[in-house]
């Protein structure tokens, strides 16, 4: 049998799993999905798990069953491309014919100290639920300190409001204003909402050094209860420890049928795969829809067809009753209850479609 490894069940590797399942596999081809946890996380709500809004549960689908699909469950350490082998901290190696490499992205600390050690994070299902604990278990009026104005930075700030009214929650970015990659009208409608409902957001802030109960901007050395660290991302380790040709981003660039130049059995999805736009998991489930197309094709001995990723817009939430959205109907900004009302609908059909 012929092995069809995927790496990582998440927006990019299970829409290639469900793709490949509805369609035909080859009878002497078995597809693996290989996860560290046996359900995908919802990573586009980890802010709201992390502020105790929504429990566990919620954010997990669980993965397909099919007679020609196998699930296996584990840590992967390495991948070596020469060899076609893949390792895990426990249980045997893995050997494979082709390989989609789909495993997502982990923080970038940018080399504060500190920061790595003494920070919160939402990057991983396991990382926010100790940030969930963290934050929870703050002391009535204790303070938070958020690192990174950008998508998920707000997300977290304005859900951690929600959550606990008690808090003094800050927001701190480099520049500016927060969201500083949407449109200036957006960031102020955010920063509006934000003084509304007491959410301090700092700008020009430097963060040089995270301690356990503090954080520096520049040399003043200011106390928190908690530090959130939203403040950058980079592809996960196995992905930074493969030697190949990779972008600034520290992402896997790959041919026009999104495979490794020198490996073209290999196939790279999602936050590891250099394209052209910032990661996001609509990006990732697109992507993931062509790579099927294309494995499909090549299977049948057909000239693989490749379209330009279209993206359609991106919303994100303030709480559970606002939100925001930039990107649709030709540039239109849209604010308050609708683009929430869209954001809740994208999870409800990314549970249905997953599910
Ligand atoms: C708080 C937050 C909000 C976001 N909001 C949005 C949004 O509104 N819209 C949007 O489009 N995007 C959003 N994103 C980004 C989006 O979540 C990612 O771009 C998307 O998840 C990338 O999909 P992926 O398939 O590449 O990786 P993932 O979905 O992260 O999947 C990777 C999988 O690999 C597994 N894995 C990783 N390492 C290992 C290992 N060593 N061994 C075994 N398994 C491993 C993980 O368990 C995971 O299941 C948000 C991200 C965050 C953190």
């Amino acid at each position: 049998m012929k092995k069809f490894v995927i790496l990582g069940g998440g927006y990019g590797g299970l829409t290639i799993v469900n793709e490949l399942l509805d369609k035909s596999i080859p009878r002497d081809t078995e597809l693996v999905l290989v996860d560290r946890m046996p359900f995908q996380g919802l990573k586009t709500e980890y802010y709201s798990l992390a502020a105790g809004t929504v429990s566990d549960f919620e954010l997990r689908v669980t993965f397909p069953e099919h007679d020609q699909l196998t699930r296996r469950f584990g840590e992967v350490t390495s991948i070596d491309l020469d060899a076609r082998i893949i390792h895990f901290k426990e249980g045997d190696p893995l050997l494979y014919d082709q390989l989609v490499i789909g495993l997502g992205c982990t923080d970038r600390f940018h080399n504060t100290p500190g920061a790595e050690e003494f920070s919160c994070t939402i990057q991983s299902f396991n990382s926010t639920r100790r940030t969930y604990m963290r934050l929870n278990e703050i002391n009535p009026y204790g303070s938070v300190h958020i690192v990174g104005g950008g998508l998920s930075g707000v997300e977290i700030a304005a859900e951690l409001r929600e959550s606990r009214p008690d808090l003094n929650i800050s927001i701190m970015d480099r520049g500016e204003r927060v969201l500083s990659s949407f449109p200036q009208r957006l960031s102020a409608y955010v920063h509006e909402w934000f003084k509304e409902h007491d959410v301090n957001a700092l700008s020009r802030v430097s963060v040089t050094r995270v301690e356990p109960n503090a954080i520096y901007n520049h040399d003043d050395l200011i106390q928190t209860d908690a530090v959130v660290w939203t403040a950058g991302i980079q592809p996960v380790k196995v992905v930074q420890d493969l030697s190949i040709a990779k972008d600034p981003q520290g992402r896997i660039v790959v041919n026009e049928l999104y495979q490794i130049p020198n490996h073209t059995e290999v196939y790279v999805v999602g936050d590891c795969a250099s394209l052209p736009f910032s990661p996001s998991a609509q990006a990732a489930g697109i992507q993931g829809e062509q790579i099927a197309h294309i494995v499909q094709a090549i299977w049948k001995g057909e000239k693989p067809q490749t379209h330009a990723i279209k993206l359609r817009g991106t919303l994100g939430s303030l709480g559970k009753k606002a939100g925001f959205g930039y990107g649709f109907l030709g540039g239109t900004a849209l604010r308050g209850r609708i683009p929430r009302l869209l954001k809740s609908g994208v999870l409800w059909k990314s549970k249905r479609h997953f599910g």
